[in-house]
């Protein structure tokens, strides 16, 4: 099923996402944790590719294994910065062949060591370009593109990243995905501008869930996202405690999920990192929301 139209039923629903193991040793305890992840039948689940610690060639095994064996529908993620066309081309004709009818098209980090390359021998420098070969391979594809509240950090300013947002959707994007955020508002106001800016497809908001305080750096970094007071109060006070942080870090995502529902969000996607307790607890506390 496309996720275009399972966020467009107007009905509240949840997805999750997951890693794809780094190893071949690790692939059985990722599929356990993933197919955990998939019995809660969320609306779908999206495996990353090269990110979170996993590596790109299981993500589309662990989609696959979703999909057919729990019929939930899968997201399977594909970047192409540092890739040549050949491996994007057998990657796509992969993810055709295995069924996938939806894929997030994403430039992905710029690694390191081509950080101060010479960019214009690159095959592929930003996401739209893999949005419009995704589109030509096949014009039934339910493409995803990531956005910003707060920008990315590449950008200059906000005005020049909405302009390229709206390039992205408008070379063929059906839906886009939220980097994580800790503030609701920040949210609010990006959509408020990018409605303004003529971008109307469906935003789906990202939110990470912190469950631990040695995940708020790496969250930080990754992401450059403002931490709102009552976030940071909440780490400091809970941070040296484990049980008490994930209790704490799965009470302020959810707080934040419902604040979304009330604000006439229909689907969210929660960055589960391969946890199924914190999917299932966040799935719980929404139970009579969802209607689960
Ligand atoms: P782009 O859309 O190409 O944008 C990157 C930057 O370039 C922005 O500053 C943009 O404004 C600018 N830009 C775009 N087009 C142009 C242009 N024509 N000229 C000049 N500037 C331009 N990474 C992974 O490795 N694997 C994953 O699975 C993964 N999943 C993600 C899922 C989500 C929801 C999000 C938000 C991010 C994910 N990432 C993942 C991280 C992502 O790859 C990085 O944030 C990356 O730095 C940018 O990717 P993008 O697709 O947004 O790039």
């Amino acid at each position: 099923m496309k996720i275009i139209d399972i966020i467009t039923q107007n009905k509240l629903s949840l997805s999750f996402e997951v890693f794809p193991p780094k190893t071949e040793t690790a692939f059985e305890s990722v599929k356990e944790a993933t197919e955990k992840i998939a019995e809660l039948r969320p609306s779908f689940i999206s495996v990353t590719y090269g990110a979170g610690g996993g590596t790109s060639k299981y993500t589309l095994d662990v989609a696959k294994n979703i999909k057919d064996r729990f019929g939930v529908p899968t997201l399977a993620h594909l970047t192409c910065v540092a890739s040549t066309k050949e491996t994007v081309s057998e990657k796509i004709r992969e993810i055709l062949s295995a069924g996938i009818e939806n894929v997030m098209a994403l430039r992905g980090d710029i690694p390191e060591h081509l950080q101060n390359g010479d960019r214009s021998k690159w095959d592929y420098r930003y996401a739209v370009e893999l949005v419009r070969e995704l589109k030509a391979a096949e014009k039934n594809l339910c493409i995803g593109g990531a956005c910003y509240p707060e920008i990315h950090p590449e950008s200059a300013n906000q005005k020049e990243d909405i302009k390229r947002l709206r390039e992205k959707v408008e070379a063929g994007c059906d839906f886009l995905t939220t980097q994580m955020f800790f503030d609701n508002n920040l949210l609010y106001n990006f959509l408020y501008k990018i409605r303004e800016a003529g971008i109307t497809v469906p935003v789906i908001p990202g939110i990470m869930p912190i469950t631990n305080a040695n995940q708020v750096d790496r969250a930080i970094k990754l992401s450059g996202s403002f931490m709102p007071q009552r976030f940071k109060s909440l780490v400091d006070k809970f941070g040296s405690d484990p049980a008490a942080m994930k209790q704490a870090g799965i009470a302020y995502a959810t707080d934040q999920i419902i604040d979304l529902y009330a604000n006439g969000i229909t689907n969210v996607h929660v960055y589960s990192m391969n946890k199924p307790d914190v999917a299932a607890k966040i799935q719980a506390n929404l139970s009579d929301i969802l209607g689960k």
